[in-house]
């Protein structure tokens, strides 16, 4: 599962999914495209940098 911190449904076959304060995306298809909403300290939201 990754971790992003905006979603996006990578193909037709993803759905987003609310549980509590997290947003997931579940892909039936691609189980790659699962993704979790990552929750920073809120508004400010620094970016890393992380290689690939
Ligand atoms: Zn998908």
């Amino acid at each position: 599962m990754k971790v992003k911190t905006s979603l996006k449904p990578r193909c037709e076959h993803c759905y987003m999914v609310r549980r509590g304060k997290t947003l997931f995306v579940y892909c039936k298809r691609n189980r790659r495209h699962n993704q979790r909403q990552w929750r920073g300290h809120g508004k400010n939201v620094k970016k890393t940098r992380k290689g690939r």
